[in-house]
């Protein structure tokens, strides 16, 4: 007899996982399908939190570094990869395996395989058989490959980069979005020279320009070369991997390895969605609405596979959606407002629109911000360069967007989501009492210089 369930969930990362469980809560009776080992998906796996693991090494060697000017000499660090690699692996294993246990006590039935549809209601699991009353699409996206590129082991996509399998004396990075960033800020502490290519006129194209040009410095500070509108014309394998480049930087590069950044492609067109009615976009995505219905309304899809911006946190919302939806409740994702963080040195978050975006849009909009420059706290840390900006309507004041750029942006961002999700104005934050001090002080001194009372600056 064929196998059934209530809800099949194909790919196990941040958006599978969560829908999943949620529905498992809801009392579905939900069967989650992976092709790869352990559940997590990419972000577990080779993403999110592996990245971030080696990140977390490298801002102590800079720490450490930095610390000499306190008066305090560390001296070189001696780094053993294979104990880096070990520890940051076993961050990895350690979750995933968490995440098994969580499916277990829920009864979600987990498969292991290639899941593809057969028909509205069918899928064949590496060619087993199972039906189902309705499925979700979290399949998720795959890195970019430029075309006419040699076939290399030392050109390698960000899973590659994070198998830490050496560290290059020179390593050149081939796009500069937020995956080319936080590669360019791991390799650098670990000791690569490293250079940035990056097509557009500005690194993190889409962030704010003032606070991405903070980060410009830092990472030039750090010893990063950053090239931008410049393109890589071609790359040749020798002894070592030459680039080719065209634009602002007409010249070579010669590196020991090259990391390809340059997008991630939904994987829409890897689950046979033809055969369940589905279209797929030439991106190989699958459109959702808010409630993450596709044009088959028994199918959903979330994450990555359902288009931009391809973030851990937006799929994990999506899921949980999803599972509301499958269970009978009414629900959508009823928000635009995603939070965008590049866990660099310093880190740059951002949410809503920028000034540029904003003006694009027809909206009238002001800006204010506080440099951390004047941050008490900021600077008793060792904190260097950064910069709170806040966007807003200035008929009302209510707060529009946010860009923060310096130590744990990343973490501060979190007040402004909240902030914009409640519908506040620079009123509300700037009389907010903040602790004292505290880098989330910088926030509130925004939201009081455009108010006129700020008397820390
Ligand atoms: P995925 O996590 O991509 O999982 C999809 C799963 O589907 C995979 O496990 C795959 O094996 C499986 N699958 C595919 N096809 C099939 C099939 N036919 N049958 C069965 N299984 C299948 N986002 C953040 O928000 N914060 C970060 O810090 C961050 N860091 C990142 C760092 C890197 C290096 C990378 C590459 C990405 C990072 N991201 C980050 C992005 C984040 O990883 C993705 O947005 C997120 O993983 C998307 O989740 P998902 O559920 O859509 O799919
Ligand atoms: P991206 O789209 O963010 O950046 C790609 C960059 O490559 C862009 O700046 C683009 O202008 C540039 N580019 C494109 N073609 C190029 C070429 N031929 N030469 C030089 N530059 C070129 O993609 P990504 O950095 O690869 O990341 C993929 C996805 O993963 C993104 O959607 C991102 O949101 C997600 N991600 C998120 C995090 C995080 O949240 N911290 C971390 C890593 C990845």
């Amino acid at each position: 007899m064929t196998d059934r369930c209530d809800l099949l969930v194909i790919g196990a990362g941040p958006g599978g996982y969560a829908c999943a469980f949620r529905a498992a809560d809801l009392g579905l009776k939900v069967t989650l399908v992976d092709a790869r080992e352990r559940l997590g998906g990419v972000c577990l796996n080779e993403g999110c939190i592996p990245s971030k693991a080696l990140l977390h090494a490298a801002e102590v060697i800079r720490s450490a570094q930095d610390m000499a000017g306190w008066g305090i000499a560390f001296g070189k660090p001696r780094i053993d990869l294979d104990a880096l690699r070990a520890r940051k692996d076993g961050i990895v294993g350690g979750l995933t395996g968490g995440l098994g246990g969580l499916a277990a006590r829920r009864k979600v039935t987990e498969r292991r395989g290639t899941a593809t549809f057969t028909g509205q209601n069918a899928v064949e699991i590496d060619g087993e058989a199972l039906e189902f009353d309705r499925a979700v699409v979290a399949v998720g996206s795959r890195p970019v490959r430029l075309p006419g590129w040699p076939d290399d082991p030392r050109i390698w996509d960000s899973a590659a980069a994070l198998e830490l399998r050496e560290v290059p004396d020179r390593l050149a990075i081939v796009g500069g979005g937020i995956i080319g960033l936080e590669m360019a800020t791991i390799y650098s502490a670990l000791g690569s020279e490293v250079a940035v290519v990056e097509l557009s006129p500005q690194i993190a194209p889409g962030a704010d320009p003032q606070a991405v040009a903070i980060l410009a410095r830092a990472l030039e500070g750090h010893g990063v070369t950053l090239h931008t509108d410049t393109r890589v014309e071609e790359v040749e394998a020798g002894d070592a991997l030459t680039l080719t480049c065209t634009g602002d930087f007409a010249g070579r590069i010669e590196a020991d390895a090259v990391i390809q950044s340059v997008g991630r492609r939904a994987n829409g067109d890897r689950v046979g969605a033809e055969a369940a009615g589905l279209t797929v976009t030439a991106r190989g995505e699958i459109a959702s609405d808010a409630a993450g219905r596709t044009d088959q309304p028994h199918i959903y899809a979330i994450g990555d596979v359902s288009g931009l911006p391809m973030l851990a946190h937006r799929a994990t919302h999506q899921g949980h959606v999803v599972a509301e939806v499958a269970a009978g409740h009414r629900a959508a994702l009823d928000t635009i407002l995603i939070p965008s963080v590049a866990y660099t040195d310093p880190e740059l978050a951002w949410i809503g629109p920028t000034e540029a975006e904003a003006k694009a849009r027809g909206l009238t909009v002001k800006t204010t911000s506080f440099p951390w420059a004047a941050s008490g706290r900021n600077l008793a840390s060792g904190g260097g360069d950064g910069l709170t900006k806040l966007v807003y309507d200035p008929g009302t004041l209510r707060l529009l967007g946010g860009t923060i750029v310096g130590r744990n942006a990343g973490e501060l961002l979190s007040e402004i989501t909240l902030a914009l999700e409640m519908g506040a104005t620079l009123e509300d934050i700037g009389l907010t009492i903040h602790a004292h001090p505290t880098l989330s002080e910088t926030t509130a001194f925004a939201a009081e210089r455009a108010l006129g009372m700020l008397t820390d600056l």
